[in-house]
């Protein structure tokens, strides 16, 4: 087991790593940037050091910084979080070089799956349903035509190294495609650093269907359910649940299998996420496979008992899985608000300053993973998550209305947050009958107008 590890991130996710490594009897290094001073992660880690400037590329991507507090601190091991370095191989890498444990897949997987029009290409070989479109990245117009023609619009323009929603567009005639195309390669090249985009069929009103995988270094590879996260905001996660209201034992042994397939295919060995869209007809097809752990896994944690950055940290250590598929049950129900510090009255615009007031709700079946706290300097640097509610009962009712009033107890002052978003949400009719898409938040907002 390692004895000391470096967080390589900030915010929520740095203070759950540190708290799964008290447990585990771990001691912690928490990195931070000069705006992240008086952060959270750094008062709870044992050990702190500033890796540079408060923007990103400056600190918590800054990857000769990192390493060097990995080796001045004497770590055995990175965990890198999501965002950030989470997804990088060249990261990975050099960590191996360095004969650090870098807590997570191995360079290879990343690279692989980091490439959708890669990724789809090898789950097609592996028989794994993948949504019909270019077969490699977009040469010219031309070829983008050619394929439109041949899925028929809708189609969707996406980046193939693209992440958090970012690089995308819906087009539904040439002209609106040609227009997609340059943006989506102007965006993808400045975010990603690679301006590979893809054409694929749009698929319309699915909903966004996901499983948790947990592998070992010898292979053993499992699933632990799905969350739906059909609840979205630009293409972007904003309410999570676990298990998905339209998945029975049938399909859920049918994506799963796949799910674990897909893995496989990757050689992978530690927690990630197989994503898929499963339209109203019922079919169901790959989007691509997230090679850390995510934002939601609470809600996977919540209905399994099982505690996966802990099963992260001791895959990477090299032990045993210690559990088969027959093993995982399913209880209850989970959901997860992201409260972020956005403006939903004014398009979602950032709302970055002092926390006046915190008080965070509590009671059976709450759970908040935060980083923030009265008194607290909301960065302008970084996303704008402030917290994760998370609520659980037997039921999916059950779960709703310990939301609901979990919800009415959180005060988050003076800033704008999602918190009356949430509120509303979990009133409104067609939520609790859970009959979603992913245009149901849109649909929602434009109603309010
Ligand atoms: P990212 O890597 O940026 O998160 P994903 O490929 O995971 O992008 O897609 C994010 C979301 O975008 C999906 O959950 C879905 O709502 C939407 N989306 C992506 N591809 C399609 C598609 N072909 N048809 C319909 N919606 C899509």
């Amino acid at each position: 087991m390692f004895s000391k590890i470096l967080i390589a991130n900030r915010g929520e996710i740095a203070v759950r790593v540190i708290r799964a490594c008290k447990e585990l009897g771990i001691r912690t290094v928490a990195i931070y940037s000069e705006a992240d001073r008086n952060s959270l992660h750094v008062r709870l880690a044992d050990e702190a050091i500033c890796v540079g400037g408060p923007k990103a590329e400056q600190s918590y991507l800054n990857i000769p910084a990192i390493v060097s507090a990995a080796e001045i601190t004497d770590v055995d091991g990175i965990h890198p979080g999501y965002g950030f370095l989470s997804q990088n191989a060249h990261f990975a890498e050099i960590c191996e070089s360095c004969n650090i444990t870098f807590i997570g897949p191995s360079p290879q997987s990343i690279r692989l799956m980091g490439d959708k029009l890669a990724a789809k290409d090898l789950m097609r070989k592996t028989g794994i349903p993948i949504i019909p479109g270019s077969m490699s990245a977009v040469k010219n117009k031309e070829d983008a035509l050619k394929t439109a023609r041949r899925i028929q619009y809708p189609v969707i323009v996406k980046a193939a190294a693209g992440g958090g929603g970012r690089g995308m567009r819906v087009c539904h005639n040439d002209v609106r495609l040609i227009s997609a195309l340059m943006t989506c390669q102007a965006e993808a090249g400045a975010s990603f650093g690679n301006s590979d985009v893809f054409v694929e069929k749009y698929l319309e009103e699915p909903r966004h269907i996901e499983f948790q995988i947990l592998a070992d270094r010898s292979g053993h590879t499992i699933h632990l359910g799905e969350r739906d996260c059909t609840i979205q905001r630009r293409h972007q996660k904003l309410i999570e649940e676990a298990p998905s209201p339209v998945v029975d034992p049938k399909l859920r042994r049918k994506m799963g299998e796949l799910a674990v397939r897909a893995a496989k295919a990757v050689g992978y060995a530690t927690v990630g996420t197989v994503e898929f869209l499963l339209s109203k007809d019922g079919t169901f097809y790959f989007i691509e496979m997230n090679t850390r752990i995510q934002v939601e896994h609470p809600v996977t944690e919540a209905v399994t008992g099982i505690d996966l950055i802990k099963a992260q940290i001791r895959v990477a250590a090299g032990e045993p899985l210690g559990m088969k598929q027959d093993d995982i049950t399913l209880n209850g129900w989970a959901i997860e608000c992201r409260v972020n510090a956005e403006d939903p009255t004014n398009g979602f615009s950032p709302s970055p300053g002092r926390i006046e007031v915190y008080h965070e709700p509590g009671g059976p079946g709450v759970r908040v993973d935060s980083h923030v706290f009265a008194g607290y300097d909301i960065p302008p640097y970084y996303d704008s998550l402030l917290a994760k509610l998370i609520s659980t009962g037997p039921t999916r009712q059950d779960a709703i209305r310990v939301m609901q009033r979990a919800l009415d107890e959180f005060f988050i002052e003076p800033i704008r947050t999602t918190l009356p978003l949430h509120r509303q949400i979990f009133t409104d009719p067609t939520f609790w009958r859970g009959q979603l898409t992913t245009d149901y938040l849109e649909q929602l907002l434009e109603e309010q107008e």
